[in-house]
């Protein structure tokens, strides 16, 4: 069963617990690291919408001179 958990940024699946979301990416081509990633996910376990976070998200965020 998946439920609709978007609007409230989180690591884990509100509905499952899963830690693996499916999400949006824009690779470095350079790298071949995730250099951006969307904000609309799902859940790859339970496909729950939910939305991914972003560090400025982070409950200890705290701004840096480059912000
Ligand atoms: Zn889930």
């Amino acid at each position: 069963m998946s439920i609709n958990a978007k609007g409230i940024p989180t690591a884990e699946c509100v509905n499952c617990g899963e830690r693996w979301f499916l999400v949006p990416v824009v690779f470095d081509p350079d790298t071949y690291m995730p250099a951006m990633w969307g904000t609309n996910a799902r859940c790859y376990s339970c496909k729950s919408p939910v939305t991914a976070p972003t560090p400025l998200d982070h409950p200890d965020y705290e701004p840096t001179i480059f912000d």
